[in-house]
């Protein structure tokens, strides 16, 4: 029996192996040219696989390494050498992935079965049975489209801590709530510093690729320089050591944060390690279980605890359920195309050029960043979800269709209300109060319409007035909408005039 892993499958102790001595893993490059990938992530995830190609070799285990321009062209090889072998996949969890493999193996002669994938903490049958017994009783279909809060992240989290253990006391939650967000959104005092950034030098395997990537995708977008993330198992774990000892204690608080400079703040910087199978998301979870044993502030812990086995799980069943549908969703009906300033990265707005730069220099921005900036921006403007998510697709190390799609398409655009029952649109309010980035702005975060007034602003107001019918009475919108109920015709006519404006602006590469 041959085990075929993915590229997002890096992992040593998943179940097929143990009972496997062949390996077959596939560097399929063309894919690389459908969307200009950043660098880094093509780095590392080829990278990644040509280290862990070494590491199966050193365990003993006989590996087929191919490296072709796409996934039939490796397959027309491999079948050539091996004709009519039984191939077993782990099920990838990108919408359809399992099934179009499976398709190309049984076209070439081979045969391809398809095995629960064990690098997520839940399997799709506990999720769908929790579903299930939640929205049973004729309260909603279980698919979350009918704003039903019983079928919410929330429950969901709580469900998993109960099930697999973690942080509990007894029946209940450890120190007697589940949540502790109402702690963690402190801003740092002038003058913080973040603890240090672990960066993991390139060895040759890793430079072999980048120079392999600068010569043949002339179109990527982003910076190849600061590359540092893991590339192996070992890296993988040692970074989490690192966030457990040296940057968690400070997560909670700083987690909504944004400070002008910093790219990465207490944030774990683990998505790619996770999303790659080098780590699994167990071993995150127990560490940071350990750490509260041992000292580390219950609200840095909890609120870690629940981005893993929380939201991470649960945007990947909403995903699986909700698929193809979310791939096309567009409830807002949103079309503009994003603003220049998220491919060129100029932009005086500061919170913008930040976010981008991040994303430039190093394929990652933090979450905060991720959703009230960078998705959140493109809501008010009115931009395309689908082009969001392509954005995010390839400018991030850490993007994979399954967990960014519900991410931008869901959550950050609420172009379905899959993930959340209200959009997360805010004006400057909210990236004054979370940052320090308008104080050196040019633009004024106090001022709606005129010269100089932050764009958030007047795309804000519009952006409610805009989609009134649709979000009035959705969520908690009330309050919202109690304010767009006080402005005259004369403010709405500046408000509309100014994000006009500002729409233009950002389609000239003017913002
Ligand atoms: P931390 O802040 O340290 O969080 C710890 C871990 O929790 C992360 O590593 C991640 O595995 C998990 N996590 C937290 N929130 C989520 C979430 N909403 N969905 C899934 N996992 C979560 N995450 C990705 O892994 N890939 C993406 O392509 C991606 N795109 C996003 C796009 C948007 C618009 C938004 C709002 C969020 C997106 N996220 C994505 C979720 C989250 O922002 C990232 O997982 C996180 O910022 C990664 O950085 P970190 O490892 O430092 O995370």
């Amino acid at each position: 029996m041959t085990v075929w892993l993915l590229g997002d499958q890096l992992n040593p102790d998943v179940t097929p192996l143990q009972s496997a001595d062949h390996v077959l893993l596939v560097e399929a490059h063309g894919f690389g040219e459908r969307l200009p990938y950043h660098p880094q992530k093509l780095t590392l995830v080829f990278s990644a696989m040509r280290h862990f190609r070494d590491e199966l070799r050193e365990r003993g285990y006989e590996v087929t390494y191919l490296r072709a321009e796409s996934f039939g062209d490796a397959l027309d090889d491999y079948f050539a050498a091996n004709p009519g072998d039984d191939l077993v996949l782990m099920d990838p969890p990108s919408h359809g992935a399992g099934d179009r493999l499976r398709a190309m193996v049984e076209a070439r002669g081979g045969n391809l079965t398809l095995v629960t994938n064990d690098l997520f903490l839940t399997t799709p049958e506990t999720f769908d049975a929790w579903a299930e017994a939640r929205n049973g009783d004729g309260g909603g279909d279980g698919d979350g489209d009918d704003g039903d809060e019983r079928y919410r992240q929330e429950h969901w989290y709580r469900h998993v801590r109960r099930e697999l253990d973690v942080l509990m006391d007894g029946d209940g939650p450890v120190g007697g709530q589940w949540n502790y967000d109402g702690e963690n959104r402190e801003t740092p005092p002038d003058g913080w510093t973040p603890p240090e950034v672990p960066r993991f030098e390139p060895d040759e395997t890793t430079e072999a690729v980048r120079r392999f990537v600068r010569d043949r995708y002339d179109d990527a977008w982003g910076s190849d320089e600061s590359f540092g993330w893991p590339v192996t198992r070992e890296e993988a774990r040692q970074a989490l050591d690192h966030f457990v000892e040296v940057r968690l204690a400070e997560f909670g608080p700083y987690q909504d944060a944004m400070v002008e400079g910093e790219w990465a703040l207490c944030h774990s910087l683990l998505s790619s390690s996770l999303n790659l199978g080098l780590l699994h998301p167990r071993e995150a979870v127990e560490a940071a279980e350990r750490a509260y044993e041992d000292g580390a502030p219950l609200n840095s812990v909890e609120g870690f605890v629940r981005q893993v086995l929380g939201w991470r799980e649960f945007v990947r069943h909403v995903y699986r359920r909700r698929m193809p549908e979310m791939g096309e969703a567009n409830r807002l009906g949103q079309t503009e195309p994003l603003p220049a300033a998220y491919y060129s990265g100029e932009t005086e707005m500061t919170c913008l050029s930040e976010a981008v730069g991040h994303v430039w220099d190093h394929g990652y921005a933090h979450h905060i960043e991720r959703l009230m900036v960078l998705s959140n921006f493109a809501l008010l403007y009115g931009a395309d979800p689908h082009e969001l998510n392509e954005w995010f697709h390839f400018g991030f190390v850490d993007a994979f269709h399954w967990v960014t799609t519900p991410n931008v398409v869901g959550m950050g655009s609420f172009a379905t209300d899959a993930l959340s029952s209200k959009p997360y649109a805010a004006s400057a309010n909210y990236v004054n109060g979370m940052s320090d980035y308008c104080s050196s702005c040019p633009y004024h975060h106090t001022k709606t319409t005129g010269e100089r007034a932050c764009p958030f602003n007047a795309l804000y107001w519009d952006f409610l007035k805009r989609n009134e019918a649709e979000l009035r009475g959705t969520g908690r919108m009330g309050l919202m909408y109690s304010h767009v109920d006080r402005k005259d015709e004369s403010e709405w006519e500046a408000i509309r005039d100014r994000a006009a404006t500002i729409r233009e602006m950002g389609a000239r590469g003017d913002l």
